[in-house]
């Protein structure tokens, strides 16, 4: 096979996400035949380093043999139960192990980031109602926020391109201002921009917040707003307000959990512990498509009741797949055996250095790390930078995707030190090409 032979085959039959169908006339697809740890590969030899990890999802590199073998172990006991009524072991340990991580002893299952938050913001809602405040009905999120895009993720996103022509179908949900620090005053610190920002939150509250169940928040790095990176203090602060005004705390780890920030959760930073946690993505190292949402004993006995319409009668079929927790577990088996919190440290040490040329480019602005991702802005006047930067990037085999101007780097945990060179030295390249 060829990579032509799949090229007009997936065009007629398959509608590709987040693309304009039309531009594939242009820009060709990549056909991929396999994968082997950092790298993908096409029909006719071509190799890509996945340098953002599949769209922020796979942890430890493509074909994984440990997490291979512990999926081939589990197909031949059990693919997938009703969760309904029913319960297996691997759902179990995931939930145990999840609950020893965060400090949040119930899970709930979805089967993708979008499903999470979907179950966060209708399980703060019922519970405020089990809890006799059926008036708090309102969700306050961050200024270009990023939750999903079914119709309620949708609603506290706050990304234009994705939200202006569906807001008809939207609730309101009201923003707040992004300590994203590239926002901040020429002179103010990354701290005292978090803190000023702090108090539009408290402004809001102090009107709000009898009808406001929740906040949510992607904590630390605000991923599809070009990776903002911000302040833990404002975590810190988010935290107390919520408390102060009886508000819940939804931290959407769905981008930056399991060691993207440098700490297993971005909210350990903070030194807090969010009402309800969402997460997915790397949850499974990138292998199949599972969601949690994991919360407190307070909020899990609100609606432990003698009454069905108490309970959270949310369902989907797929709900803790046995063979996805299985995934789940072969990943944190990983990041115990391989201490990859620590390690990672000496990766994004190497990765700091290695990446002093791009920090130093006439071109690149607000260069910036958190644990295991790199962005900055290139100033260019090229027409629709981020397509041409991916097909150029492309010829240096690297696969790089920028949001807008905002180039970034959101390796699996298994790059090497060759690897990062490579990385650098194909980026320079396309920046030269461009700039
Ligand atoms: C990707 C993402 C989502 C949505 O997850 P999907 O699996 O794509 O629905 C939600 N929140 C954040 C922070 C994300 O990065």
């Amino acid at each position: 096979m060829k990579n032509t032979d799949y090229l007009q085959r997936s065009l007629n039959s398959v509608w590709h996400p987040c693309s304009q169908m039309k531009q594939f006339e242009t820009l060709p697809l990549v056909p991929i035949a396999r994968g082997n740890g950092m790298w993908l590969y096409d029909f006719e030899g071509r190799r890509y380093l996945d340098a953002i990890s599949s769209w922020w999802v796979n942890l430890f590199g493509h074909c994984n043999p440990r997490i291979n073998a512990a999926l081939k172990d589990q197909l031949d006991q059990l693919e997938h139960v009703i969760l309904a009524g029913f319960t297996h072991a691997p759902v179990i340990e995931l939930s145990e192990r999840l609950a020893a991580l965060t400090g949040l002893g119930h899970c709930f299952y979805g089967s993708d980031g979008a499903s999470a938050t979907e179950i966060a913001l209708k399980m703060s809602f019922h519970y405020w109602r089990n809890s006799g405040q059926p008036e708090k009905t309102r969700f306050i999120s961050l200024q270009n926020g990023y939750h999903g895009e079914t119709i309620g993720a949708l609603s506290v996103t706050d990304v234009a391109l994705f939200k202006d022509t569906y807001a008809p179908l939207l609730r309101q949900s009201t923003q707040v201002p992004t300590p994203d620090w590239r926002h901040a005053e020429a002179g103010e610190s990354p701290r005292a921009f978090a803190t000023r920002c702090a108090g539009a939150v408290r402004a809001h509250l102090e009107q709000h917040h009898a009808t406001t169940a929740a906040f949510i928040v992607e904590p630390l790095v605000q991923g599809a707003a070009g990776m903002g990176m911000y302040d833990a203090e404002y975590l810190r602060l988010a935290r107390a307000l919520c408390d102060e005004f009886k508000v819940h705390l939804i931290a959407d780890e769905i981008a930056v959990g399991f060691g993207r920030t440098g700490t297993m959760f971005a909210c350990e930073q903070a030194g807090i512990r969010p009402d309800f946690m969402c997460l997915s993505k790397g949850i499974s190292g990138g292998y199949l498509p599972l969601s949690a949402v994991l919360t407190t004993d307070t909020v899990f006995q609100a609606f432990y009741h003698d009454e069905t319409a108490k309970g959270f009668l949310h369902s989907h079929s797929y709900t803790g797949n046995a063979l996805a927790c299985r995934a789940a577990l072969a990943t944190l088996d990983i990041f115990e055996q391989d201490k990859v919190i620590e390690t990672n440290r000496g990766r994004a040490d190497f990765m700091n250095r290695a990446t002093q040329p791009l920090r130093d480019h006439p071109k690149v602005r607000n260069f910036r790390q958190t644990g295991m991702i790199w962005a900055f802005e290139v100033e260019s006047a090229t027409p629709h930078f981020s397509r041409a930067f991916y097909q150029l990037a492309l010829q240096q085999e690297l696969l790089l995707r920028p949001m807008g101007n905002t180039v970034y780097f959101m390796p699996p945990y298994i790059i090497s030190h060759e690897e990062i060179e490579f990385l650098v030295a194909g980026t320079l390249k396309t920046l030269e090409q461009l700039c």
